[in-house]
This record gives structure tokens, C-alpha cells and sequence, in this order.
């Protein structure tokens, strides 16, 4: 990677602070980043490029060609907020109330437009074609197969795609490119206990619903521990359960909803498998029924080996090499998957946590806010990666 790349991202710093923080004032939902969608195609079509809106709703594609012949390389960039009320008090707060950029997708938004700016700058050394993806909605609603479901792998269709995650979870001033799994696949599972309501001092007359739920949760917990290799790594979680009306009525219907975490595909068809067995096995064991519903949120992140070990020397002349790791995953699931699956390419890590200067807090927390100065790195990666690759280290 050239110096003068980094020393131009760098110079890029103020503008791209000024960027993230208009991004945090004004958090949009998944599907709803009409505000910032906006932005970023005026800012793209600013810059000379041949600029799509709409594709998955809220989406933008801009296509830079470079001087050259050459592969596509795809640039991806979320751009969505959760629905939390900032309880930070900087000056950028954010101004729209129960919305809040608290996973960095921000900060993700300005990376792709202050890199989209560096990259128009030097078009003549594109030896093929760069297509800048913002995507909407990552959190949950799946943004990423509505812009594969409006083309955007095709017309030019990528070879590579490259994206990143600023990262809380480590310090500003180290990178993570892991190999193959990096963040696993999400499912999420709905349970209905059906049992039979009684007075609370007749249980004899009926079925308890909570009590079978109580069962069915713990027994759930032997899915991992006695299903799945221990070599395997794997999440079952239940996260809600409700049931029950009153002290003393015994509750004649349950539910519970829950998330299962894995990597491996075939890992994955067993424990579907398992838990299926286990909720309604328990359930009928004690009297009554329970049904399940298991839904794949997204599939695991796997990262290409050869385009991860481009990522990381070219993160390595950046960061340093000894700040950059290769073994970081997370149960944490991204549908940068949804790319990954169908394209090779490489997600990676910028730490971005802070103790001294106060950023500290986790992904989705109301007080989540990052140290900006790692900014320019994740502008001068994406550019040195991709340059790298499209002038033949492929
Ligand atoms: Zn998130
Ligand atoms: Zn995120």
C-alpha cells in the first residue's frame, strides 16, 4: 500500500468526523434512511458517478470505472440506527427521539462516502471497476437480500466484496481480519406452550403452562452441552418468555422467543433438529403441547482466506502489523453474509473503543459511541485493499 494513500485518508479526517456526527444527529431506522440515503447519492453523484437509488428500498449503488480494464470490486456500507434513546451527551447527540446510531453504522456511512471522494481522485490507477454499496437495514430486517433481490451482484457483478465493522469489543488502533467463520448465523426460534388453566389451588386440574416452559428452557440448555461437539462452537438463548394472568390462576398458554448461534451449516441442521425435539418431547412428556417456529435470520460471515490475508497485510501497513490479529470471531451475526455467500470478499474488524477519552460502552448500548480518529484507517484500508486487488494481487 502507497503512503501517499494513508496520508490522503488522513487528510480526510475532519470531513469525515463532520460526516459521521450529521449521520448520528439524524439516525434513521432500517428502510427509512430516506435523510441519509439522500446524502450519500447527492455526494456520489457530486463526484461523477454513475449513481442508482432504490435498490432495496433505501439503497445506493454508485459505480466508479476506472481507467484500466479490470474485476469489480464491491464496497459495502450499512447505513441504518436502532431503535434506542441516546442517553450520550455530546453535541451530537442524536435528534431524533428513540432513534439512535448505537451499532456505528454512522461512522460506516462516512468511511464509504470519504472513500468514494479518495478513490474518484485516483481513478486513472483503477484497473477495473469499484461499486459502492450503501445498504440499509442490517439490523435484523435482512437490507442486504433486498438489494441482492434488486440486482445489485449484477450489472457489473462483483469478484470481491470488501466491508468492515468498527468494533467496540477492542481498542482504537487494532484491526481484526479473521479467516473463514467471523460472525456466525443468526436463527430465531418462537415457542408456543399450550397447557390447560385451573384455580392456582387446584393444579391437579389442569396442565401449567410456566412450569412446562420452565422445563422446556432448561432443557434447551442441553442442546449444546450434550448435542453439539465440543469442539463446535454454538449459542442457544431464549430471550422472552410470558405467560401467566394472575397469582392464582395456573397459566394455560406460554410463549418464548430465543436465538440460535452458529457456524458450521451441519452444526446448524442439528441443533434445529435437537431443539425441535427437546421443546415438543418436554412438552408432551409433562401433559401438554408446545409448537416451534425457527426462522433464519442470516447465514454465517465467512471470510475468503486469500482476500483476508490481502486485507490484513494491507491493514498491517496501516495499523502496524503488530495491531493486526487474524483470529477474532464474534457469535454477533452481520448480513454481510448475505454478500459473502454469493461473492468471496472479506469483512473485517477497526477497534474503536477508547477508556481514556470515554467510548467504551458495548454494540447497542444507549451510551455507544466510538473514538473517530480511527476514521481515516477504515477509509485507508478499504482503498489500499482494493487498489491492491485490482491491480493484480488476486
Ligand atoms: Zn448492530
Ligand atoms: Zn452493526
Amino acid at each position: 500500500m502507497n503512503d501517499t494513500l494513508k496520508t490522503e485518508a488522513y487528510l480526510l479526517k475532519d470531513q469525515l468526523i463532520t460526516w459521521r456526527r450529521d449521520f448520528h444527529r439524524h439516525p434513521e431506522l432500517g428502510f427509512k434512511e430516506v435523510r441519509t440515503s439522500g446524502i450519500v447519492a447527492k455526494h456520489l453523484a457530486d463526484l461523477g458517478m454513475e449513481v442508482q437509488i432504490g435498490i432495496g428500498k433505501t439503497g445506493v449503488v454508485g459505480v466508479l470505472d476506472g481507467g484500466k480494464p479490470g474485476p469489480v470490486v464491491m464496497l459495502r456500507f450499512d447505513m441504518d440506527a436502532l431503535p434506542i434513546q441516546e442517553l450520550n451527551q455530546t453535541e451530537y447527540v442524536s435528534q431524533n427521539a428513540g432513534v439512535m446510531h448505537a451499532c456505528g453504522h454512522d461512522a460506516h456511512t462516512a468511511i464509504g462516502m470519504g472513500l468514494a471522494q479518495l478513490m474518484v481522485k485516483h481513478r486513472d490507477e483503477i484497473a477495473g471497476t469499484l461499486k459502492f454499496v450503501f445498504q440499509p437495514a442490517e439490523e435484523g430486517e435482512n437490507g442486504a437480500l433486498a438489494m441482492i433481490r434488486d440486482g445489485v451482484l449484477n450489472d457489473p457483478a462483483p469478484e470481491v466484496a470488501l466491508g468492515l465493522h468498527v468494533w467496540n469489543e477492542a481498542p482504537v488502533g487494532i484491526a481484526q481480519v479473521g479467516v473463514g467463520g467471523v460472525m456466525a448465523a443468526a436463527d430465531i426460534f418462537t415457542i408456543k406452550v399450550q397447557g390447560k388453566g385451573t384455580h392456582g389451588a387446584q393444579p391437579h386440574r389442569g396442565v401449567d403452562a410456566i412450569l412446562l416452559s420452565a422445563h422446556i428452557v432448561t432443557a434447551l440448555q442441553t442442546v449444546i452441552a450434550r448435542s453439539v461437539d465440543p469442539r463446535q462452537t454454538a449459542v442457544v438463548t431464549v430471550g422472552m418468555l410470558h405467560a401467566g394472568s394472575a397469582f392464582n390462576i395456573i397459566a394455560d398458554v406460554a410463549e418464548m422467543t430465543g436465538t440460535i448461534r452458529t457456524f458450521d451449516p451441519i452444526v446448524r441442521e442439528q441443533i434445529l433438529q435437537r431443539v425441535k425435539e427437546v421443546v415438543e418431547g418436554t412438552a408432551t412428556a409433562l401433559g401438554g403441547s408446545a409448537t416451534i417456529d425457527i426462522k433464519a435470520i442470516s447465514p454465517a460471515t465467512v471470510n475468503d482466506a486469500r482476500v483476508a490475508q490481502l486485507v490484513r497485510e494491507t491493514a498491517s501497513d496501516v495499523m502496524g502489523a503488530a495491531n493486526v490479529s487474524a483470529d477474532q470471531f464474534t457469535m454477533g451475526a452481520e448480513d454481510m453474509s448475505e454478500f459473502l455467500n454469493r461473492v468471496p470478499g472479506c469483512f473485517f474488524f477497526l477497534g474503536s473503543a477508547n477508556p481514556d477519552k470515554g467510548p467504551v460502552y458495548p454494540h447497542h448500548n444507549p451510551r455507544f459511541d466510538i473514538d473517530e480518529s480511527i476514521l481515516p484507517d477504515g477509509v485507508a484500508i478499504l482503498a489500499g485493499a482494493a487498489l491492491r486487488y485490482l491491480n493484480g494481487e488476486r
